[in-house]
């Protein structure tokens, strides 16, 4: 059967009432639903016949009305420090990419949230392939499940970052679901703290992102006036740095917790001291910490990579004005993996920084 022409849900795109709902319009105790999600997130069932405390009878009436679509990488591009690039082919053809990075003792996964990106960064590669389409709740549960998987026994994964293609509240319903299933008790159950939602600024979804969700917030920045914000980020000219600050200022932060605010620096362009004292100066107020991620030129970029010297100086400005700054190491550079290089084929990409 045409996959498009499937109408039975997939099942990781249901939450759990509806799963239940499922199971009990099947005739099954309601009880049998938490049984199923087991099967789903913690044992990473991928077929029903793999269900074995669930009759057989139950599992064929279960296959009739629901479908399970695996999504393993069609291929796998590893780095030299040991970061892999995943790339799945979805079931329309269109392609999205994870990014699998391995730590001392956990594994992070870089996530995708969407089919290329409507924002239009100028620094970043997806930005080049336009916008195609929404990830679904279980397609972006299919690359997590896989990275599970993939991940080294002893380095098993425990973080995750929507920072991979697309942008998160920028398709809010599929990735507020699929943060219950990777942080609920019915699924994943992964840390709050070690699960982190980035976004270029998209005020309008922060709301409903607080209210749904208590993973971590990242805020990409990348500028600190809005003349070059606007620029770098089409989304400032939406929403520029006044509301956005004010749209933070009001994000409900437990009081142990901070913003992360990304800021790729691209050389000549925001990596001045002047620019450091204006961004101290735009963080005064926020709960605030600052990744400094030198930009990884891609085929066909603007822009490029920061002098050491140059990113050095921009954190010793951030902190003399006691802004937590730090630089991030870029991870997969040899295979495009890092942030802002993501492009949904072999051979493109985004990069990705880690705590
Ligand atoms: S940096 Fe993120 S938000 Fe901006 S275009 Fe790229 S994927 Fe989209």
């Amino acid at each position: 059967m045409n996959p498009n022409e499937d109408k039975r849900p997939e099942l990781r795109d249901l939450s759990p009432a509806q799963v239940q709902e499922l199971v009990v319009a099947l005739g099954q105790k309601p009880y049998r639903a938490r049984q199923v999600l087991q099967w789903l997130y913690q044992h990473g069932a991928e077929s029903f016949e793999e269900m074995t405390t669930l009759s057989k009878v139950f599992r064929e009436r279960l296959a009739r009305a629901a479908r399970l679509e695996n999504m393993a990488p069609s291929l796998v591009e590893a780095s030299a420090d040991g970061t892999r690039k995943l790339l799945f082919k979805l079931q329309d053809g269109l392609a999205v990419e994870s990014v699998l990075i391995p730590e001392e003792d956990h594994s992070t996964l870089c996530v995708s949230s969407q089919v290329g990106c409507r924002m239009g960064c100028a620094f970043c590669r997806t930005a080049t392939l336009g916008f195609k389409r929404n990830l679904r709740p279980a397609e972006i549960m299919g690359q997590v499940l896989a990275a599970r998987r993939l991940a080294e026994p002893d380095k098993p994964l425990t973080n995750l970052v929507f920072m991979g293609m697309g942008e998160p509240l920028d398709n809010l319903p599929a990735v507020n679901l699929a943060l219950r299933h990777i942080l609920g008790s019915h699924g994943l159950a992964m840390s709050q703290r070690r699960v982190t939602v980035s976004t270029a600024g998209v005020v309008a979804g922060l709301p409903a992102l607080a209210a749904a969700s208590p993973a971590a917030l990242a805020v990409s920045l990348n500028a600190p006036s809005d003349e070059l914000r606007s620029r770098l980020m089409p989304v400032n000219r939406r929403w520029n740095l006044a509301a956005l600050k004010k749209a933070l200022m009001a994000y409900p932060l437990k009081p142990t917790r901070r913003i992360t605010f990304e800021y790729v620096l691209l050389g000549g362009v925001n990596d001045q001291p002047a620019q450091a004292v204006a961004l101290a100066r735009w963080l005064q107020g926020l709960r605030a910490k600052v990744n400094l991620i030198p930009f990884n030129p891609h085929p066909g970029a603007a822009f490029e990579r920061s002098a050491p010297q140059r990113v050095e100086a921009f954190q010793g400005e951030l902190i003399k004005r006691h802004v937590t700054a730090m630089v991030r190491k870029s991870r997969g550079v040899d295979i495009s993996a890092a942030c802002g290089q993501l492009a949904g084929k072999k051979a493109g990409t985004a990069q990705v920084t880690l705590e």
